[in-house]
């Protein structure tokens, strides 16, 4: 199969047409309709095989987390979603793997109506580099980074540490236990935000989403705002699952500095808490107060009324 039979095959006809698609898959160029009161939201992760998903994983998974950790990061701000492209580099074209990577990209794609609008196919070892696109009202900033302020309650989506704790369990080669596939789904196919954070419009003064570790993340949040924070570890949501595998040294770490979580990590004023959590409910999502924004800078960890210092410090490539 040639390179622009495979693009035909099992890319050009993956996502629902979209009217703000004026061509799509198949020319030198996209050509899209940005509407005018909206700036463009742009934002662009690669997964490397061994790096950002175990060499087991599943055709279908893959695709799907590759389109879920983008959109991650349209939710981290406040960002419609509307386009991505895939820029695909492969070792060989073996069509059932194709297959079900591409019924992976297609099933998130389609949660999410997002659509995807052109992309690179190359021969190489196996890397998905996806680039999305959505929008943010022009009267509007979008969750930044640095909006956040001393008396800010810190808020979490979901629960904390579960893709960690599945990555660390196959590492180990663990017995297999009832709750590990709970866990694998955590891993293997994260839920953007991406409803939520637009319900959330207007009540966030900043966000991030949850990739390299609660601690880190926020970390980004406390510097770009110039604030500290304090945590409280018993207030940190915890799955089922979560809680009858991890270890009781491993709670913590996996749940402040393990990664792929893709939840969202919320600063709102405490007058607005009660209305983001009611939104939330209303989707079936939790969203948890952990902690407040304070003046002093630093992350503060208070563990059974005592209070240490936690670095932020989460997970980096080099
Ligand atoms: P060019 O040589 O002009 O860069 P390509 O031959 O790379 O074009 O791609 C042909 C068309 O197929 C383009 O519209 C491109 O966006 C699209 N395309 C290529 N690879 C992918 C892919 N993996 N997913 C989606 N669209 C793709
Ligand atoms: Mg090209």
């Amino acid at each position: 199969m040639d390179e622009f039979a495979l693009i035909h095959q099992y890319f050009a006809g993956l996502s629902a047409p979209r009217s703000d698609v004026r061509l799509g898959i198949g020319d030198d160029c996209a050509l899209l309709l940005p509407s005018a009161d909206e700036q463009l939201a742009v934002s662009t992760d690669t997964l490397i095989a061994g790096r950002h998903f175990p060499l087991e994983t599943a055709a279908y998974d893959i695709g799907w987390k590759a389109v879920a950790v983008n959109l991650s990061d349209l939710a981290a701000m406040g960002a419609r979603p509307q386009w991505f492209t895939l820029a695909l580099s492969l070792p060989e074209v073996a069509e059932p793997w194709l297959a079900d990577f591409a019924a992976g990209l297609a099933a998130c794609a389609t949660a999410h109506d997002i659509a995807l609008v052109g992309g690179d196919t190359t021969r190489g070892a196996l890397s998905i580099t996806i680039t999305v696109m959505g929008s943010v009202p022009i009267c509007e900033r979008g969750f930044l980074r640095s909006g956040a302020k001393p008396g800010d309650l810190i808020a979490v989506t979901g629960s904390l540490g579960d893709a960690a704790l599945a990555l660390a369990r196959l590492v180990a080669r663990a017995e297999e236990q009832p709750q590990d596939k709970a866990l694998r789904t955590r891993l293997d196919r994260p839920s953007p935000r991406c409803a939520l954070a637009l319900a959330l419009r207007g009540l966030v003064h900043a966000a991030v989403d949850i990739s390299d570790g609660l601690a880190g993340d926020l970390g980004h949040v406390l510097h770009a705002s110039g604030v500290g924070a304090l945590l409280r570890a018993e207030a940190l949501p915890r799955s089922a699952a979560f809680v009858a595998l991890a270890t009781a040294d491993r709670v913590l770490p996996l749940m402040l500095q393990g990664g792929d979580d893709y939840e969202l990590c919320l600063c709102i004023a405490p007058e607005d808490i009660a209305s983001a959590q009611g939104i939330a409910a209303a989707q079936g999502t939790a969203l948890t107060v952990i902690g407040e924004i304070q003046p002093e800078l630093g992350l503060r960890l208070e563990v059974e009324g005592r209070v240490q210092a936690l670095s932020t410090t989460g997970y980096q490539h080099f």
